[in-house]
C-alpha cells in the first residue's frame, strides 16, 4: 500500500477508535493496538509531512464532545493536556538525558498512571464550583453534579482565592467487580475495564446511580502552583494534600535514570496488588521553573512523559500460516502476524506449536486473535476471536508433505508434532550445522544460519564436518556472494579456533535429541572424555543428576548410530578437542548454592557469569524463590534485587563476586 493511503487509512481508524473510547467508552480496539497503530501513524507523519492531514489524530488531545451530548460545555482556562508515551527502557532512557544533557542532574517525580479520566476541579471562596472532563483539551463536558457525589473529594476547602486541581477519577478494582456483578444479574453488559467503567459513570445522567458507584479520585497536577510562589511539583501537591485532596502515596522522588528505572520495575511488580488499575509510570521534571523553561507541544507536556506497561496480550490479524523444519526434522507451524507492539517489542510472529493446537484455538488465515508472550520469550496465539470472520473463512488444513524437501510428513504415536524424517532434508541439514556452529555451541562466530543455507546451496556444507574442510576451500570462499578475503580470514580463523573448545560445547552442538547446554556440561564433566562417554552403558548414564532414563536411551542410541560414529572420527581427525578441558573446582564458596544474577554486569555476560559459576558448583536460575541462595547483581538492578532484600537473602555486587571468583579463574 502507498504511504499517503496508509496514512488515510490509519487516521481512519483512529479518529473511529476515538470516537468509540471517548464518546462511547466502548473501544473497539485493544488499548495497546490503538497505540501500535499510533507509532505507526506519528513515524509516517514523521517522513511524510507533506501527507499529515488535518484531522490527523496524532496533533489533537482526546476528542470532540458530541454536539448532541446533553452536558454544558465549558472551555478551560488552561489547556488540558495529553501525555507523551514511551514503550522502552531505551526511549525513557533517551527522554531523561535530553533533560538532564540541558539542566544537568535534577529531580523527577515518578508516579503511579492511574487507569481513569482526567478531571478539572474548581473552587472559589473556599468552595467546590465546577468539574470539567478533558474533552478535546480546549472544550470538556461540566460533570459537576456527578463528581460532587465522589466523597473524598474535598467540597470545602481552607483557600479562599480561586483554584483549580487536576488529576484522575478512577473505579477501585474492588468497585469494578461488584458493579458488574450487579449487571450480569440485571442482564447488562459488563465494564471491561476499570477505565471504561469510570468514564461510563461519569457521564450517566443520573447523579444517585453515579453515587452507587464507588468513584474515587487522585489529585496531581495544580496549573497555578509557581504563580502562587510554590517551586516544586511535589510541594504543590502536598499543599493540595493538606486542603484535602487525595494524592498518592505512591509518588516519589528520582535523580537519575537508573532510580526511575528501578522504581518502574517495582511498580511493574506491584501494579497487580495495588487496589485501582495503573497502566504505566507518569515521570515528571520536580522543579516549575525547568517545567516552564520546557513547555510544551501542541499536544504534550516537554516536562512530563508516560511509560506505558507492556502489554501481556494484544490482538493482530493472522496473515498467514506457514510451517518451518528444525534440525530434528521438527514442523512447526507459524502465524505470520500484523506487527503489533507486545511486552516491549514488536511481534510479526507467533508460534501455533503442532496441528492439534491449530484445531483445538481453530486458528485461520486471516483471523483476529490474541497473542501474547510464553515465559516473556517466545510469542504464541493464544486464541482466535472467531466473531470478526467473515463467511469467506475456512479450517487451516495441515500440510501431509515437507515445505522444504517435498517428502511425505510423519507423526510418531504420541507425539503432537509432524517431522520430516529425511536426515537430508536442506532445512535439517541447515539447521543442524547452524545450531553446531551457535554460540552456547562451538561458537564459530560468522557462521549464522544465513551464511550455513548460502554455504549450503553452493555445495560447500553438507554435514557437520564439512565445516572443518572449509580451509581447503578458501578460494571458492572468497568468490562467494557478499563475502571476500576479510569474511574468510575471519571465519577461518573462528573455525580453526572452535577445534579447542571444551567437550561440553561439542557435546551440545551434535544436536543429540534431550541433550541441552545443562545435560551437555554434566556429561562432560562426568564422563571428562569423548571415548568414555561413547562407552557409557544406559544405567551410567542414568545414575547422573541431570540425566534421565529417556535421555540416557537418546544419548546411547546417538552413538551406536554407524553414521555418527564416522561423524565423531573425522571430528577427530580434523583435530577437534575431544575432552574436559574447563576448570573443575571441587569446592569453592558457591558450590552447592542456587544463584540468580541480574541487573547489568561489567565484568562478564550473563552467559560467561553462568558458566563460571556452574564450573564452581553453583546452579543458576532465572527468578528470586526462597529457595534462592545469593543475588549478584550489577548495574540498575530492580525488582530482583528488591524481593531478594525484601525475602532477606543474601546480595552480592559484581565487585566483591569478581574478588571472591579470582582464584578460580
Ligand atoms: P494517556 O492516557 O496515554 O495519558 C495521559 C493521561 O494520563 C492524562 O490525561 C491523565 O488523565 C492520565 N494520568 C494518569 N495518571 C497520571 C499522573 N500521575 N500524572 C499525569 N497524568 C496522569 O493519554 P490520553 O490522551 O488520555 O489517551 C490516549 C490513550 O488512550 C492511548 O494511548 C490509548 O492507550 C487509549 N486509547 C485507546 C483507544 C482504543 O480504541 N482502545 C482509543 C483512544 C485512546
Amino acid at each position: 500500500m502507498e504511504i499517503k493511503e496508509r496514512i488515510e487509512q490509519l487516521v481512519k481508524i483512529l479518529n473511529q477508535a476515538n470516537r468509540e473510547y471517548y464518546e462511547n467508552d466502548n473501544p473497539t480496539l485493544s488499548d495497546n493496538e490503538y497505540d501500535a497503530l499510533m507509532d505507526e501513524l506519528i513515524h509516517l507523519e514523521n517522513d511524510h509531512p507533506e501527507y499529515v492531514l488535518d484531522d490527523t489524530p496524532t496533533k489533537k488531545v482526546g476528542f470532540t464532545t458530541a454536539n448532541q451530548s446533553t452536558f454544558a460545555k465549558v472551555t478551560h482556562k488552561n489547556k488540558m493536556m495529553s501525555l507523551g508515551d514511551v514503550f522502552s527502557q531505551e526511549e525513557l532512557r533517551s527522554w531523561v538525558e535530553k533533560i538532564t544533557d540541558e539542566y544537568g542532574p535534577i529531580e523527577f517525580s515518578v508516579e503511579c498512571k492511574i487507569d481513569g479520566l482526567a478531571m478539572s476541579l474548581w473552587y472559589n471562596h473556599g468552595k467546590f464550583i465546577q468539574a470539567v472532563t478533558r474533552g478535546d483539551g480546549t472544550v470538556g463536558e461540566d460533570v459537576s453534579v456527578n463528581v460532587a457525589t465522589i466523597a473524598s473529594i474535598p467540597k470545602t476547602i481552607a483557600y479562599m482565592d480561586e483554584l483549580e486541581v487536576r488529576g484522575e477519577v478512577y473505579m477501585p478494582k474492588l468497585a469494578l467487580a461488584s458493579l458488574n456483578t450487579t449487571r450480569s444479574a440485571q442482564g447488562l453488559p459488563k465494564f471491561a475495564n476499570c477505565r471504561n467503567a469510570a468514564a461510563g459513570s461519569i457521564r450517566l445522567q443520573d447523579a444517585n446511580e453515579v453515587s452507587k458507584r464507588g468513584l474515587e479520585g487522585f489529585w496531581y497536577h495544580v496549573p497555578m502552583a509557581s504563580s502562587m510562589g510554590i517551586k516544586t511539583h511535589l510541594e504543590s501537591l502536598e499543599w493540595i494534600h493538606s486542603l484535602g485532596f487525595t494524592t498518592n502515596s505512591m509518588n516519589i522522588k528520582a535523580y537519575s535514570f537508573e532510580q526511575i528505572w528501578k522504581r518502574i520495575e517495582e511498580l511493574t511488580e506491584l501494579r497487580d496488588q495495588l487496589p485501582y488499575d495503573i497502566d504505566g509510570v507518569v515521570i515528571k521534571v520536580n522543579d516549575l521553573s525547568i517545567q516552564q523553561q520546557l513547555g510544551f507541544t501542541i499536544k504534550v507536556p516537554r516536562w512530563a512523559i508516560a511509560y506505558k506497561f507492556p502489554a501481556q496480550q494484544v490482538q493482530t490479524t493472522v496473515k498467514d500460516i506457514f510451517c518451518t523444519v528444525g534440525r530434528t526434522g521438527k514442523v512447526t507451524p507459524n502465524a505470520a502476524l500484523q506487527p503489533v507492539q507486545l511486552a516491549g517489542s514488536t511481534v510479526s510472529f507467533a508460534t501455533l506449536h503442532n496441528e492439534d493446537m491449530i484445531h483445538l484455538k481453530d486458528i485461520r488465515v486471516n483471523d483476529q486473535v490474541m497473542v501474547r508472550k510464553a515465559g516473556d520469550i517466545i510469542p504464541e496465539v493464544v486464541c482466535s476471536l472467531p466473531k470478526y470472520r467473515d463467511h469467506t473463512s475456512t479450517p487451516y488444513v495441515f500440510p501431509t508433505h515437507c515445505p522444504v524437501c517435498g517428502m511425505p510428513l510423519h507423526r510418531f504415536e504420541d507425539e503432537a508434532a509432524h517431522y520430516c524424517v529425511n536426515a537430508d532434508c536442506p532445512a535439517r541439514v541447515v539447521a543442524s550445522i547452524a545450531h553446531f556452529a551457535s554460540r552456547d555451541a562451538m561458537n564459530i562466530e560468522g557462521l549464522g544460519e544465513k551464511r550455513v543455507e548460502q554455504f549450503h546451496q553452493e555445495g560447500l556444507l553438507n554435514t557437520l564436518s564439512d565445516i572443518y574442510l572449509l580451509d581447503q576451500k578458501k578460494e571458492e570462499l572468497i568468490h562467494l556472494d557478499k563475502f571476500g578475503a576479510k569474511s574468510t580470514d575471519k571465519l577461518l580463523s573462528a573455525i580453526e579456533h572452535s577445534k579447542s573448545n571444551s567437550l561440553e560445547k561439542l557435546l551440545f552442538g551434535l544436536g543429540i535429541r534431550q541433550v541441552g547446554a545443562k545435560q551437555a556440561r554434566a556429561l562432560a564433566l562426568h564422563f571428562k572424555t569423548m571415548d568414555a562417554l561413547m562407552k557409557a552403558t544406559r544405567e551410567e548414564l542414568n545414575a547422573l543428576n541431570d540425566v534421565g532414563e529417556i535421555t540416557a536411551d537418546a544419548i546411547c542410541t546417538f552413538f551406536e548410530d554407524d553414521q555418527n560414529q564416522r561423524l565423531i572420527e573425522s571430528l577427530k581427525q580434523a583435530g577437534l578437542n575431544m575432552v574436559y578441558t574447563g576448570v573443575t573446582v571441587e569446592s569453592s564458596p558457591f558450590t552447592g548454592l542456587t544463584i540468580v544474577l541480574t541487573g547489568s554486569l561489567q565484568y562478564y555476560d550473563r552467559n560467561s557469569a553462568t558458566e563460571l559459576l556452574q564450573t564452581l558448583g553453583a546452579k543458576v536460575t532465572s527468578s528470586v524463590s526462597k529457595s534462592t541462595d545469593l543475588v549478584i547483581y550489577g548495574q540498575s538492578a530492580g525488582s530482583k534485587l528488591t524481593k531478594a532484600n525484601n525475602l532477606g537473602i543474601r546480595a552480592m555486587s559484581e565487585d566483591e563476586f569478581m574478588e571472591m571468583v579470582e582464584p578460580y579463574r
